[in-house]
């Protein structure tokens, strides 16, 4: 291993000079605060944290990092399974700062701050009545979410995040300023649509917004026993389900919430939720073959959307890994399979085995975007959280476990932001082949060095 790059204290006055933001180094009061991520299982010490505020200090940041020869990592809302927004003894571009949402309710866009959370995005849209395709959870970023693909509630009815992305700002590795839309610099936006941070800094993101008037769910948790029938009941639904609908099976350890009795909290339970873009009516008409199998809690609502978004919503700081595959069908066996394997979820955690539908609006999506998982009409994500490190191996078997029971049925392809670092083979069945060899072109004329590599990484095609 390399020894870590020292850093010219003439260098990082400069940077604090020019930063609008802040910057911090190991020692400052703030720095592990501004080096912790979601994950708990991450924990590197980077020479200096920039704290960005403004397209410049992005562009500022990155000079710094390349004339020091710094590795640079970038992070937006820290959510990155893998830990790719932070690197030891390097450069974290921290977007953080850059939060700001502005709505334009008459053009029906949004333009989202490269650092701003999905929290942050819904709070300044849903005034209006109007919502994008958005993570599950409320404090994923918008930017390393939607530059991944994006993959949320709404995305039957709206598409993939990445589907509604109508222009880019980024900062590139010469820390120049660079406009991406369908018209400016086409390429480069055609891989905005799933290659993630490799092309640049996203300083900030338009995308377009949807009226959502109305959001319920249908939320019936069953016993691990009736699971099998649960999920074949969901599955039948699904195939005649409208786009308004989305959601999937989760098994996992009943929270506890008001709603839950007493005597299951913590017991292994598996819950289909519908999520529903419309009225409750509509959301209890669909959900109604699930009632007859009796659920031992059932909840059916109307809900602001602001507050669907944050109804699953993780503390940090807990042990994360996870995987997925991609199903092209769900025949009994693969019910069976995933039901399995639920009910062996290692215990004490509060790790959830989901099965999500997809298909609507992300089958009839852009099939020319390097997003080759959009067709598949299943997908499992084994989802583990944990607390405490002696469980890390039993809980990493488990997901590795999931993957391979649901092999048989798998597509092959995956969507990199449900990953973790899962070797460079997983990383073009997550493009596919013919665009990583696209996006490796794109790749090159934007980062021919390869300096925005702390991601799913694509090696610039040779000159
Ligand atoms: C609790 C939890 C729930 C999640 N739920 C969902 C979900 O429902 N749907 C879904 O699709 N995904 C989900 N994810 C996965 C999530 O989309 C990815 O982890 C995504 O990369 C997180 O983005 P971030 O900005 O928060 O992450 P970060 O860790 O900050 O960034 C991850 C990577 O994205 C890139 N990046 C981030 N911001 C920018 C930017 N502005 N410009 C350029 N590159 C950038 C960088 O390469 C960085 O390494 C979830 C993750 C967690 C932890």
């Amino acid at each position: 291993m390399a020894p870590p790059i020292s850093v010219p204290p003439t260098a990082l006055t400069g940077l604090r000079e020019d930063l609008a933001g802040e910057v911090y180094v190991p020692g400052d009061p703030g720095y592990d605060e501004a080096r912790t991520i979601h994950n708990g299982m991450i924990d590197r010490r980077p020479a200096v944290i920039a704290q960005c505020a403004t397209t410049e200090d992005v562009s500022n940041a990155v000079l710094f990092g390349r004339e020091t020869g710094l590795p640079i990592a970038v992070r937006g809302g820290g959510h990155s399974v893998a830990g790719t927004s932070v690197v030891d003894d390097g450069l974290v571009i921290d977007l953080r700062r850059m939060h700001t949402v502005v709505a334009d309710p008459e053009h029906m866009t949004v333009r989202v701050g490269g650092g701003a959370t999905m929290s942050h995005l819904d709070h300044a849209t849903q005034p209006f009545h109007l919502a994008t395709t958005g993570g599950r959870v409320s404090t994923t970023g918008v930017g390393g979410f939607t530059l991944g693909g994006g993959s949320g509630w709404l995305e039957r009815k709206f598409g993939l995040a990445c589907d509604n992305l109508l222009a880019a700002e980024l900062v590139t590795a010469e820390g120049k300023h660079v406009h991406a839309d369908a018209e400016t610099n086409p390429e480069l936006f055609w891989a905005l649509h799933g290659g993630g941070g490799n092309f640049g800094v996203a300083t900030s993101l338009t995308l377009r917004l949807h009226e959502l008037p109305e959001m319920s769910f249908a939320m019936l948790f069953f016993l691990p026993e009736s699971a099998p029938e649960v999920v074949r009941t969901f599955r039948d639904l699904a195939d005649r389900a409208p786009d308004e609908a989305g959601g999937g099976i989760i098994y996992f350890p009943a929270p506890p919430e008001p709603f839950i009795p007493e005597h299951l909290v913590g017991e292994l339970v598996c819950a289909a939720l519908i999520s529903y873009a419309g009225p409750v009516a509509e959301v209890r008409d669909l959900a109604a073959p699930l009632f007859t199998l009796k659920p031992v809690v059932e909840m059916v609502t109307d809900i602001p959307y602001v507050d669907f978004q944050c109804m699953i919503d993780d503390p940090p700081g807990l042990r994360n890994y996870w995987s997925a595959e991609y199903l092209h069908a769900l025949p009994d066996d693969a019910v069976d399979a995933f039901c399995a394997r639920g009910a062996l979820i290692p215990a004490p955690t509060a790790t959830q085995h989901v099965l999500f539908m997809m298909g609507g609006a992300v089958a009839a999506g852009p099939a020319d975007y390097p997003i080759p998982w959009r067709s598949a009409p299943w997908v499992v994500h084994p989802f583990a959280t944990w607390e405490d490190p002696a469980d890390d191996e039993r809980a990493i078997q488990w997901v590795r476990d999931v993957r391979a029971d649901a092999r048989p049925w798998s597509t092959g392809d995956v969507y990199l932001n449900f990953i973790g670092a899962e070797g460079d083979a997983r990383v073009v069945a997550g493009f596919g082949a013919e665009n990583y060899r696209r996006l490796a072109a794109v790749k090159a004329v934007y980062d021919p060095d390869n300096v925005f590599r702390f991601n799913h990484n694509i090696t610039p095609a040779a000159a």
